[in-house]
C-alpha cells in the first residue's frame, strides 16, 4: 500500500523533503529548483494532482492529443491538415499547399505568431506552456500519468527509487521504460509524419528497410530523443532548453495574469493545529496558508509558488488545485493560489490594458491585415522566366528573326491541373513553349524551355525589355501573371 500524504496538522517541512535536502530554501532565486548546491540534478516526485483545473486540463489534453496524433492522417482536398516538409520545401497548412515562393506569407505568419505570443504572454503569462505546449501535454497528460499508474504516487515512487533492486522494482522499471520507449516511438513517428507526410511514413514502415535507411535513422533518432526527454530530461526541457521560458521574463509585468500566491491573504503562514479554531487562528495573526506544502509537492518543476513568480513555473495549475483542496478541508475560501496579476493581488484591481498591450495589438492588427491581403492576392500559379545558359546570347533564323532561349519554372499551388499558355504582351514577336502544351499538374513544379522570337525591327538595342503574360488556356482574357525579362539582340 502506498504511504498516505502527511496529515495537514503535520506539514512537510524543508527537512522532511529529502529530495531537497541540499537546498537552502531562502536563496531560491539563486539556484535552480532541481539542482543542489553542487549543481547535481535532483529528481522530482510530483504528486498526482486532482481538482477542477486538473479535470479541465485532462479533457483539453485528450482533445489536443487526438488532434496531434491524427493531424498527419486528416485530409483536406487530399492534403494533410499540417505538413512541414522542409526537405522538399513543401508546406501544407489546413490542406493548402504553400511553396518557397510563398515566403512573404510565411514570414508574415511567423511575425504574427511571435507578436501573438508576445501579446498573449504579456496578458496571460505562460498559459500556452501549461495548457497547450506539446511537451507539457505529453509529459503531464500521458507519460506522468503512466508513471503514476505503473510506479504509484509520489511517496511510492521515491521509496521505490531509494530501495534495493528487488524483482518487483525490476519489473516495474522494465514495464515503465518499455512503455515509455514504445510511446516515444509513436510520438517520433507522428513528428516524422508531420515532416514527410503519412504516405511516406507508411512506405518507410512497410518497404524493405534497405530502401529507407535515412528515414529509418530519423525514426530511431526521434524515438530516442523523445524517450530521453520524457523519461529523463522532463522539466529540464522547459527550464534549460525552451526559448519561450527565457524571453517570458522580459514580457511579464505586474499586470500579467499568472498563477500566483495571494501573500496578503496567506501570510503569516503557520501550521494549523487540530484544536485551533478559525477565530483563534485569526486572532493569532496567522494567514490562510497553513504551510502544508501541498502546492510544492504537486509542482512538476519543483518550485514553491509562495516565493513569487518564477521562471520555472509553467502555469500548470496543479498548485491551485492542491491549495484549493486544502482550503476546502480547512473550510477557508478557495483561491489562495489562483490566476491573478501581481497588481490584482496587491490592490484588488482587475486586469489593466497597458500601453504596451495596446502597442503590441496595433502591430498584430497590421500584420494580420497584411497576411489577409497576401493570402487573398496569392496567385494560383507562380512562374519565373530566366535566360537559359547557352553558348550564344541569341540566334538568327533564316528569315532574319532573332531568337532567345529561356528557362520557365511554374509552380501550381492548387490541387487541380492547370493548362497554361504564354503570350508576348506587345507586338513584334512570338513565344513558343518547347515540348508542346504547357499543363501543370496540381501542386507540382514544372520546368520547361521557352523560345522567344522577335522581329529585329522591334528591338530597341542590345537588350530590350519584354513582358510575357501567363494565361489559363480556359480563361484567356486576363493573364494570371506577367513576367518581365530582357531580350538580347544585335547591337545597332
Ligand atoms: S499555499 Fe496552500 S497548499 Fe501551499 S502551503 Fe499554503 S495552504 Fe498549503
Ligand atoms: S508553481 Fe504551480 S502552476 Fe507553476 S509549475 Fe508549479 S504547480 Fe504548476
Amino acid at each position: 500500500m502506498p504511504p498516505s500524504d502527511p496529515p495537514l496538522a503535520e506539514p512537510l517541512t524543508t527537512s522532511d523533503k529529502p529530495v531537497f535536502k541540499n537546498v537552502d530554501w531562502t536563496d531560491f532565486r539563486d539556484h535552480l529548483a532541481t539542482a543542489d548546491q553542487q549543481g547535481r540534478r535532483m529528481w522530482l516526485y510530483p504528486k498526482d494532482p486532482e481538482g477542477r483545473y486538473t479535470t479541465v486540463r485532462k479533457w483539453v489534453n485528450i482533445v489536443l492529443i487526438t488532434i496531434m496524433f491524427t493531424g498527419p492522417f486528416i485530409r483536406i482536398n487530399g492534403n494533410p491538415l499540417l505538413m512541414m516538409n522542409i526537405l522538399e520545401r513543401r508546406f501544407v497548412i489546413l490542406g493548402q499547399v504553400f511553396w518557397p515562393q510563398d515566403l512573404p506569407i510565411f514570414a508574415t505568419a511567423m511575425l504574427i505568431f511571435l507578436t501573438g505570443i508576445a501579446i498573449f504572454t504579456a496578458a496571460f503569462g505562460r498559459l500556452w506552456c501549461g495548457w497547450t505546449c506539446p511537451q507539457t501535454v505529453m509529459m503531464e497528460g500521458v507519460f506522468r500519468k503512466l508513471e503514476f499508474w505503473i510506479e504509484g504516487d509520489h511517496h511510492v515512487r521515491r521509496e521505490l527509487d531509494r530501495g534495493p533492486w528487488t524483482l518487483g522494482k525490476v519489473l516495474r522499471k522494465t514495464v515503465k521504460h518499455a512503455v515509455f520507449l514504445g510511446l516515444s516511438f509513436v510520438v517520433g513517428n507522428t513528428l516524422l509524419a508531420y515532416i514527410i507526410g503519412s504516405e511516406e511514413l507508411s512506405k518507410i514502415i512497410t518497404d524493405s528497410p534497405t530502401l529507407h535507411v535515412q528515414g529509418l535513422t530519423f525514426m530511431i533518432l526521434f524515438a530516442l530523443l523523445f524517450y530521453g526527454i520524457f523519461a529523463r530530461f522532463r522539466e529540464q526541457a522547459c527550464t534549460f532548453i525552451c526559448p519561450y521560458g527565457r524571453f517570458m521574463s522580459a514580457l511579464l509585468d505586474e499586470n500579467t495574469i499568472v498563477v500566483a500566491y495571494d501573500k496578503r491573504r496567506g501570510e503569516r503562514r503557520e501550521t494549523l493545529h487540530r484544536s485551533e479554531t478559525p477565530a483563534a487562528r485569526q486572532a493569532s495573526g496567522a494567514g490562510d496558508c497553513i504551510d502544508c506544502r501541498q502546492c510544492v509537492v504537486v509542482c512538476p518543476t519543483g518550485i514553491d509558488i509562495r516565493d513569487g513568480t518564477q521562471m520555472e513555473c509553467v502555469s500548470c495549475t496543479a498548485c491551485i488545485d492542491a491549495c484549493d483542496n486544502v482550503m476546502d478541508k480547512i473550510k477557508h475560501p478557495r483561491g489562495l493560489i489562483r490566476y491573478a496579476s501581481l497588481n490584482g493581488i496587491e490592490t484588488g484591481e482587475p486586469l489593466k490594458v497597458t500601453p504596451r498591450l495596446i502597442g503590441y495589438s496595433v502591430v498584430l492588427l497590421a500584420l494580420v491585415s497584411l497576411f489577409v491581403y497576401l493570402l487573398f492576392t496569392r496567385t494560383a500559379v507562380q512562374s519565373t522566366l530566366l535566360r537559359a545558359r547557352s553558348d550564344t546570347l541569341f540566334q538568327q533564323t533564316a528569315d532574319g528573326k532573332i531568337v532567345n532561349l529561356y528557362l520557365l519554372k511554374v509552380v501550381n499551388k492548387t490541387h487541380l491541373e492547370i493548362p497554361l499558355s504564354l503570350k508576348l504582351e506587345g507586338s513584334g514577336g512570338s513565344v513558343k513553349v518547347m515540348g508542346g502544351a504547357l499543363r501543370v499538374p496540381g501542386e507540382k513544379l514544372v520546368e520547361t524551355s521557352v523560345l522567344i522570337e522577335m522581329d529585329p525591327a522591334k528591338l530597341t538595342g542590345g537588350s530590350t525589355p519584354l513582358s510575357i503574360g501567363v494565361y489559363r488556356e480556359d480563361e484567356p482574357g486576363k493573364p494570371l501573371e506577367v513576367l518581365n525579362t530582357f531580350f538580347i539582340g544585335p547591337r545597332h
